[in-house]
């Protein structure tokens, strides 16, 4: 892993995102490294040409680009983060984030913040201080052996279970992201019973294969799930229904169970 302290221009940039109006990536790069990651086009904007997960930059300045003073941002959707993770492990030593958050308050926007750290808990007196704020875990396995396989420097499972309950014990609004859903291997009805006490949401995505993604699972699953091969090549190949048909069970699910699911899934268009 190679680190890199940076200085930046800009820092709350407008959103693609469906759910967020600004997005702020305190990082470039991401050494939670997945398999799955659409980040990794990232590379490409930034000069970076070695392995995705394997370089971040740090922003030095990027806390002092909040402005003290702003109504632009009161009531929008401002999310951390698109193409990195808020709480990468660098975060403990360098506090970027948390900084971030402590110059958002003022600025009163609607805060989405996401993860696959336990770190976050260690923000819950800032995070509480946000008239809106959801604070979300991604969780595609709670198997610790894939876990390791597809998100190689992400925390334990086990560890963001405890995220979420903490932060719903401080009474924040909390969500479980299943993103993306991988065919064979993410239990999402499983996920929701261990976790349903204490989570308000859930958001849903499916695997999206476009570009070096596909090499990059496909490699995965030929070297540890090669049973799975061939069902993934049926799903990706020819045009057919299958996302459409897991849209149809989680909606029909949710609205048996009474949760709040999010289905935000592409269907290759
Ligand atoms: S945590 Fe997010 S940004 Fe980081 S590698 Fe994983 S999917 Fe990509």
């Amino acid at each position: 892993m190679t680190t890199a302290e940076i200085t930046t221009r800009s820092i709350i940039t407008k959103s693609n995102l469906p759910e967020a109006d600004y997005v702020i990536n305190p990082y470039t790069g991401c050494s939670h490294a997945c398999r799955y990651c659409y980040a990794r086009f990232m590379k490409r904007f930034t000069g970076h040409s070695e392995p995705w997960g394997s370089f971040v930059d740090v922003k030095l300045n990027a806390p002092d680009l909040i402005p003290e003073k702003s109504s632009k941002y009161r009531g929008k959707s401002v999310f951390l983060s698109s193409v990195t993770d808020p709480y990468l492990p660098l975060e403990k030593n360098y506090g970027l984030t948390r900084q971030i958050l402590e110059r958002l308050i003022p600025l009163e926007p609607r805060l989405g913040i996401q993860t696959k750290s336990d770190l976050i808990v260690r923000d819950i007196d800032i995070l509480k201080q946000f008239e809106v704020c959801e604070a979300g875990l991604t969780i595609t396995t709670l198997d610790d052996t894939v876990r390791k396989e597809i998100e190689p420097g992400t925390a334990p499972i086990s560890n963001r279970i405890t995220a979420l309950k903490a932060m719903h014990e401080a009474g924040l609004t909390t969500y479980v992201f299943f993103g993306p859903i991988l065919p064979g291997l993410t239990d999402w009805k499983h996920i929701i019973e261990e976790t349903r006490t204490f989570t308000s949401f859930y958001m849903f995505e499916n695997l999206n294969m476009s570009g070096s993604i596909r090499d990059s699972v496909m490699g995965w699953l030929s070297a540890k799930h090669p049973s799975l091969v061939p069902e993934y090549e049926r799903i990706y190949g020819k045009r057919n229904d299958y996302w459409d048909l897991v849209e149809e069970e989680i909606a029909a699910f949710c609205s048996k169970e009474h949760i709040d699911g999010r289905i935000f899934f592409h269907h290759g268009k």
